[in-house]
C-alpha cells in the first residue's frame, strides 16, 4: 500500500482566534482518523506544539533542524532554532522591546558561502563560511550547525 500524506500548508495563518481554534481541533481528530502521516507547515510554534510530533526546521530552503517537537522546543540546538523560539511573545513581560532575528533570509540565487544562516547568525566565525554545514545527530537531534560542540 503506498505511503499517504496530508499536507496542511499553513492553515491557521491569518484566520481569527475562534476559526482558528475550529481548523486544530479539525487537525487533531484527523490525526487519529488519518491512516497516514500528515505534515503541518507553520511558522506558529504554538500550534505546533499542540499538533505534531516531531518538527523540521528551515531556513533558507535548507533542513537546519529535527527532532521531537518537546525537545527542540525546550532545547533548541541550531542557532535559527533558538533565535526563532527567541521571539516568541506569549511569555514576554510588558514594555521589554520585541525580540527579533537581524537581517534577511537570503534570495535563492544569492545564497551566501558556507553556512546559509551564517549572514545573521551571532555564533558565526570564519569556519562557517566555508560549506554549509551536514544535519547530523546532537544529543538525541538532528541539526545543521558547525558549532554545536562549542556553543550548546
Ligand atoms: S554553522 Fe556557524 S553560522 Fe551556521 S548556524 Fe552554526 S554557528 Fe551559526
Amino acid at each position: 500500500m503506498p505511503a499517504r500524506y496530508l499536507i496542511a500548508d499553513e492553515p491557521t495563518t491569518a484566520l481569527d482566534a475562534t476559526i482558528e481554534a475550529q481548523i486544530i481541533d479539525l487537525l487533531r481528530r484527523l490525526r487519529n482518523e488519518f491512516s497516514g502521516s500528515i505534515i503541518f507547515i507553520s511558522h506558529n510554534l504554538g500550534t505546533v506544539l499542540q499538533l505534531c510530533d516531531e518538527v523540521a526546521v528551515m531556513y533558507g530552503g535548507h533542513l537546519v533542524e529535527l527532532g521531537a517537537v518537546r525537545d527542540v522546543l525546550a532545547k533548541p540546538l541550531h542557532p535559527y532554532s533558538r533565535a526563532l523560539i527567541g521571539c516568541e511573545i506569549d511569555d514576554q513581560p510588558r514594555n521589554v522591546p520585541l525580540a527579533f532575528i537581524p537581517g534577511k533570509v537570503p534570495e535563492p540565487v544569492d545564497t551566501p558561502p558556507g553556512c546559509i544562516f551564517a549572514p545573521r547568525c551571532s555564533y558565526a566565525v570564519e569556519k562557517c563560511e566555508r560549506a554549509m554545514p551536514a544535519l547530523r545527530p546532537f544529543k538525541g537531534q538532528l541539526a545543521a550547525c558547525a558549532r554545536l560542540e562549542d556553543i550548546t
